[in-house]
């Protein structure tokens, strides 16, 4: 049995991308996440970081759906040239 690791605020900071993107190993997640749970300064900070990496996801989102309905609107514009270059 190996002691658990103690994380400083700094260490959890350089952890906490890495936390949010699931990358870390377990040991290391646990000891982040204890960390968080101790330290209300860090854990402001991880909630900040998360909601902002939701939101630029979100936001992505936004674009590429936009981007589909562009294609679509040309596609469907293109169509109709060719049925009317037909008659
Ligand atoms: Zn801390």
């Amino acid at each position: 049995m190996t002691d658990p690791i103690e994380l400083d605020c700094q260490a959890a900071a350089d952890r906490l991308h890495e936390l949010i993107d699931q990358e870390l190993t377990p040991e290391i997640e646990a000891a982040v996440q204890r960390h968080l749970d101790e330290c209300a300064p860090c854990m402001a900070v991880f909630e900040f970081e998360q909601g902002f990496r939701r939101f630029m996801k979100l936001k992505m989102q936004g674009v590429k759906a936009s981007r589909d309905l562009k294609d679509h609107i040309i596609q469907r514009l293109s169509e109709e040239k060719r049925q009317a270059a037909d008659k």
